[in-house]
This record gives structure tokens, sequence and C-alpha cells, in this order.
């Protein structure tokens, strides 16, 4: 696996962004599409926030890179992110023939580029997305995987203080 030194410095930035999904309570997933050697799409994903469940990270960059481009076709770009894209991510990619996607975790459950599935390149498909996995693996999952801890700690917490509160009231009307 080469990771070169522009692939870690792009993906350090989705990490960046994926960062900041946490911070809005969503799941940490950051992507960002680079044209000529510059940032010119960057996402997050934004599902709760925006009320919309294709507000996945890597639309977000897509769309704000078409905008820059002026042109949904994103032929030359490369996308990175944090997660191996799902199904429809996947497909918004072949539609914008974005020249290259890479990413960091591979999501066993829905993951479209190579994990369960793969929509990026087959047979049948007009356009080939060349992709890559694994680069800067350990950090993107573990992101992730400290992202859904504290969220699990967190309803346990909650559920433990509601356990508090209910026994205190059957007290109270006993
Ligand atoms: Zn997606």
């Amino acid at each position: 696996m080469t990771q070169s030194d522009t692939d870690l410095q792009f993906m350090q930035r989705a990490m960046e962004l994926a960062s900041r999904a946490e911070a809005e309570g969503e799941v940490p997933v950051g992507a960002v599409v680079v044209h000529d050697g510059v940032v010119i799409g960057e996402g997050w994903n934004r599902l709760i926030g925006q009320h919309d469940a294709t507000a996945h990270a890597e639309l977000m960059a897509l769309r704000q890179a078409g905008k820059v481009l002026q042109n949904y076709r994103l032929l030359d770009a490369t996308l990175y992110v944090t997660l191996e894209p799902c199904p429809m991510c996947a497909s918004a990619m072949v539609h914008s023939r974005i020249g290259k996607v890479v990413y960091g975790a591979p999501d066993l459950k829905t993951g479209a580029a190579g994990s369960v599935m793969n929509l990026l390149s087959y047979d049948g498909v007009n356009h080939h997305v060349q992709y890559q996995g694994g680069v800067m693996e350990t950090e993107c999952r573990e992101q992730l995987q400290a992202f859904f801890r504290r969220r699990r700690a967190e309803k346990k917490a909650d559920r433990d203080a509601r356990r508090v509160a209910d026994a205190g009231d059957s007290t109270q009307s006993s």
C-alpha cells in the first residue's frame, strides 16, 4: 500500500472535517475533493443538521466542487474520504465522472468500494472510478470508534440517570 505525502495531507484535512461533523453531533465522516493539487470541495456529515438523509460528507464535497468548476463532471479530480463510501455516494461518484477515490477505513457493513460491493468499477458501468482504500486507515477507524464508544457511554449514563429518577418517583408515590 503506497501512501504519498499528498494522500496523507488531504486525508488529514478530511479527518479535520470529520471532527467538525462530530462537534455538530454527527457521525464523524469528512471528505475533500482535490483538483490540480487544490482543495475545491469540502464536506462533512450534516444529516441531522440539514434534515437530509443525503447530506453525506462525500456528496457535500462533490456539490461544492461542481460549483467551483462550474461543471458536474469532475474528471481529473480526486476525492478523499475518511470512511469507505456507501452505495449512494459511490453512485454519485460515478455520475460525477470523478477520476479517483481514496478512502481511509473500510466499511464492512455497507462499503460500496470493495468491502461489501463495488459500485465504482464493475462490468456494465460506463465510467470506472479508480480507488484506493486504507490511507490512514488506523487513524480514521479510531476516530469513528471513539465516537461510537463515547455515544454508547452517554446513552448508558442517560439510562442510569433515568433509572435513578424513576426509582425516586416510585419511592415518593408509595
Ligand atoms: Zn454515503
